[in-house]
């Protein structure tokens, strides 16, 4: 009995010792970058954001890229229009060139000119959302707010064909908002 119980111990012993052989030695940690991965899957690291994101996002660059004194202005602004329950949504925020590219190259299959593309979309060396200093604010309750209200924090509608691009003008706090133009190809800054 004692010769059979200790060849079991060995035999126990020797399948313990195989079994912890296999195992890591460090435990990979696949759950933290996975997420980082599939956080920045879709182009997120350039500026495309998911649904449902607002000014008060601290995470994506598409929010946290924006120029400082747009986004206090911003969240100034959607803080005091939350009491009329009021949520502004960043439909786009800042965008890298690559993206701003991307975007350009889409406008111009879908108007089917660079000409038509351009009352739409901007080049990168141009575009205010390329440099932060641009945002397109949703929903509709959203933008209606800001043409309401968005003077008082200097922010304003730009162009008469983008009720959802705004840029901070600080004059608009004394002197309201500059006249808009009718779209992008009327505004001196994107014939440079
Ligand atoms: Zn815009």
């Amino acid at each position: 009995m004692p010769r059979i119980s200790s060849r079991l111990v060995v035999a126990l012993s020797l399948i313990t010792t195989a079994c912890a052989a296999q195992a890591p030695k460090y435990a990979p940690t696949p759950a933290v970058s996975a997420s980082v991965e599939r956080q920045w899957a879709h182009g997120e690291a350039d500026g495309a954001l998911p649904r449902r994101v607002t000014v008060f996002d601290e995470e994506y660059p598409g929010v946290t890229h924006l120029a400082p004194d747009l986004l206090r202005a911003l969240r100034e602004a959607a803080t005091d229009a939350a009491e009329d329950e009021v949520t502004f949504y960043v439909n786009s925020g800042w965008r890298s060139p690559k993206r701003q590219n991307e975007l350009l190259r889409e406008a111009v299959a879908k108007y089917g000119s660079k000409e038509e593309a351009a009352r739409w979309v901007a080049t990168a060396k141009r575009s205010r959302h390329v440099s932060g200093d641009a945002v397109d604010i949703g929903r509709l309750d959203a933008t209606a707010w800001l043409s309401e209200h968005g003077a008082e924090y200097g922010l304003c509608q730009i162009y008469r064909n983008e009720p959802w691009h705004y840029e901070l003008r600080t004059d608009a706090i004394d002197h309201g908002c500059p006249r808009m133009y009718a779209d992008p190809t009327q505004d001196p800054r994107m014939q440079q």
